[in-house]
């Protein structure tokens, strides 16, 4: 494993995200245990040694399975990160007694390193409003020992992340990023990192390889990538990809299979950056996929309990990205055949709940309107008709 230094601790070059834990029944909720802890376990075994969890992930449960596998080692053999849910505006006046929960949930009483989670333009104003507190509640947390390293994770347009770090930027030590090859220039994240250089504040990384789409090469894409590295597993592209950037100091990838984690951490035992052709050549095919138009939706799920009608949100968003790519695609058309009809994307009642809270700022409602229009085409404008409307 590679190491990082950061203010004299050696922090492992790849975290273990734990917003993708193995689950039950495809329920996000359920997190499989079993093979959860055994994963934090090898992970740890094999030279991880920080781990990030957040109040949201896996409804919850996330914090509490993580508290339970990290609780065998002892506490200071390893760095743990949480954060503030302030992606909800509920929280907002509950900062205090959430992070209470939190400690408690995760079995320690400090937190390595603790963020302001997905900073952007939907809760902006009320970070920065005092009659919150946010900040100053955090501070005093650093001070009185609870939160060894305060930072944030940011999902904004420049201007907001300009307003952020205007209040917050003095007492940031670090800024967590959705970077990867295809977003480099998406959220003007190459803009940020090179405002956060001149700070001196190093960049974590989170999505390095966005929920593992990044993974899935085309046959042509694949083609021109072996070209240059025959060698590169495909994840390895996007690992390498980041150990080229100056800065980067934490990879956080969310892995759900035991063997996505030992692979990834065969590749972070070798500290490779990539050549300029390898870098244009991704850059080149991040752009083709740009064009032909591909919703980046990362899985997240941070949408699906805002839904008031249960849709799998990045479930059918996958589908509709194939049956948009795919030429004569009959898998997604069968896929959502399977799906009840209140679970399908024409149950959508375009309430905008789900957008209210996307990190990646999807147009949730439209595409659930497009991609049922793309399967039952001329349905709208004849119920129309029907209707007289
Ligand atoms: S806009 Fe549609 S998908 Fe989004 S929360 Fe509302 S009903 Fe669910
Ligand atoms: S639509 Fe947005 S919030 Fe929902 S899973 Fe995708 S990226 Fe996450």
């Amino acid at each position: 494993m590679i190491y990082r230094d950061f203010k004299g601790m050696k922090l492992s070059g790849l975290g273990l995200g734990c917003m993708r834990l193995p689950v039950i029944d495809g329920d996000d909720t359920k997190v499989n245990e079993d093979e959860a802890l055994d994963m934090i376990e090898y992970a740890y075994n094999h030279g991880i040694n920080y781990f990030d969890t957040a109040w949201g992930y896996h409804g919850g449960n996330s914090e509490l399975v993580v508290g339970k596998g990290l609780s065998k080692f002892p506490r200071e053999s390893f760095y743990l990160a949480d954060k503030f849910p302030g992606y909800d505006l509920s929280n907002m006046p509950k900062v205090k007694e959430i992070f209470e929960q939190q400690l408690v949930k995760c079995r320690v009483d400090y937190f390595d390193f603790y963020l302001i989670h997905n900073v952007c333009e939907m809760n902006i104003e009320q970070y920065l409003d005092p009659q919150y507190g946010i900040l100053e509640y955090f501070r005093k947390q650093v001070e009185n020992g609870r939160i060894k390293h305060l930072g944030f994770s940011i999902h904004a347009n420049f201007t907001t992340y300009e307003r952020f770090m205007e209040v917050y930027g003095p007492y940031m030590e670090f800024c967590q990023l959705q970077l990867n090859w295809f977003d480099w220039t998406f959220q003007d994240a190459k803009r940020k990192v090179e405002d956060l250089s001149c700070r001196s504040i190093p960049v974590w990384v989170m999505e390095p390889l966005r929920g593992g789409k990044l993974i899935d090469f085309s046959e042509d894409e694949k083609a021109r990538l072996d070209a240059l590295e025959p060698d590169f597993a495909p994840a390895e592209w996007g690992f390498r990809f980041l150990q080229t950037i100056p800065g980067v100091t934490m990879v956080l990838s969310g892995m759900t299979h035991k063997d996505q984690l030992v692979q990834n951490i065969s590749i972070w035992n070798t500290d490779k950056a990539l050549s300029e052709a390898d870098w244009d050549a991704l850059q080149s095919i991040a752009a083709d996929r740009i064009r032909k138009g591909s919703v980046p939706c990362t899985a997240c799920h941070y949408c699906t309990t805002h839904c008031p009608q249960g849709l799998d949100i990045p479930w059918i968003i996958e589908l509709y990205n194939q049956n948009k790519t795919v030429e004569n695609d009959f898998i997604s058309i069968m896929a959502v055949a399977a799906l009840d009809k209140d679970k399908k994307p024409g149950a959508c009642v375009h309430c905008h709940s789900c957008e209210k809270v996307c990190p990646q700022q999807i147009r949730i409602s439209d595409i659930m309107a497009d991609f049922d229009e793309r399967l039952h085409p001329g349905r709208k404008s004849a119920e129309s008709e029907g209707t007289g409307a």
